[in-house]
């Protein structure tokens, strides 16, 4: 049953290159998360404890999951998933079983990055959601609470969790100790969505005459996750012209696409 809910992985091929858009949220996990693993002596000669856990909160799509696979790869730490939606159970005391394989699955595999994803599945204020009202969904998030509290903040286990939902947060997960270092990754801005844009079609045969500014300018409001549509589709548009280079007509095309809502590519980078 671990295997099927537990994505388990030894390497995360993601590195910090792959990300664009966000450079200070890199440098706020970087610091948070990287430098205590591998330099735990400079929070001792300091005096402090490094963050217990890290919150990455923001719309969907914007590289939260990027982040947390980067600094696993980055580390050579084990990087273990594990969505909050997979630990809300049917059956007593499933969910908060599992979160304890989660953690043991950590400890024997440290160096390890733990990364829940969809947090606010189990951490949802009571007024705010129907499961959470749900005394078996109260267990597990205790589960998860009473591991972080029981954990060497300098030992080789980081805590990465994700939501698009933080207004829903319990407060309870976000005390010192626990998830005490907030990092919000929001939608990228025009440069950001330039960089992104390059970033998903360096292994792509496009023209010199794509536009890549215009482009950006295009895109407003657009997530990473889009973005790397976009550079699909539009890919897609030179397969159906029956040539191998991508014009930037193709974005275009795409972009067009995109916008009238047909597009079939469904993102499913996760
Ligand atoms: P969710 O909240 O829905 O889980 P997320 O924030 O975790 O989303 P990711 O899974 O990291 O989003 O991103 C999905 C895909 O979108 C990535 O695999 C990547 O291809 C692309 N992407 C998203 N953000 C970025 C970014 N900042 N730079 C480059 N690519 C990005």
């Amino acid at each position: 049953a671990r295997a099927q809910t537990m994505e388990i992985t030894a390497k995360p091929e993601v590195t910090y290159a792959d990300i664009g858009g966000i450079d200070e949220q890199v440098r706020e996990v970087r610091e948070a998360v990287e430098q205590p693993l591998t330099q735990p002596e400079l929070f001792d000669s300091v005096g402090i404890e490094p963050p217990a856990g890290v919150l990455l909160y923001g719309p969907p799509g914007t590289g939260k999951t990027m982040l947390a696979k980067a600094v696993a790869n980055e580390t050579d730490a084990t990087f273990i998933k594990m969505a909050g939606s997979e630990l809300v159970r049917k059956f007593i005391g499933e969910g908060s079983r599992l979160v304890r394989d989660l953690f043991e699955m950590a400890r024997e595999r440290e160096p390890a990055v733990i990364f829940i994803d969809e947090i606010d599945a189990i951490a949802a204020r009571r007024t705010e959601s129907k499961t959470s009202g749900d005394a078996e969904v109260q267990r597990t998030m205790m589960q998860l609470l009473s591991e972080m509290d029981g954990f060497d903040e300098r030992g080789d286990i980081r805590i990465i969790a994700a939501t698009n939902r933080f207004d829903m947060l319990d407060d309870a997960i976000l005390r010192p100790g626990r998830f005490d270092r907030l990092i919000e990754v929001p939608e990228p801005d025009e440069e950001g969505r330039k960089q992104i844009l390059e970033i998903h079609t360096r292994r792509m045969n496009v023209d010199d005459d794509v536009d890549f500014a215009a482009l950006a300018e295009a895109t407003e409001g657009f997530s990473g996750a889009e973005i790397e549509s976009l550079s699909t589709e539009a890919g897609m548009f030179a397969i159906r012209s029956e040539r191998t280079n991508v014009t930037h007509e193709d974005f275009e095309a795409a972009l067009e696409k995109i916008e009238a809502g047909e597009s079939e590519i469904i993102n499913s980078a996760n």
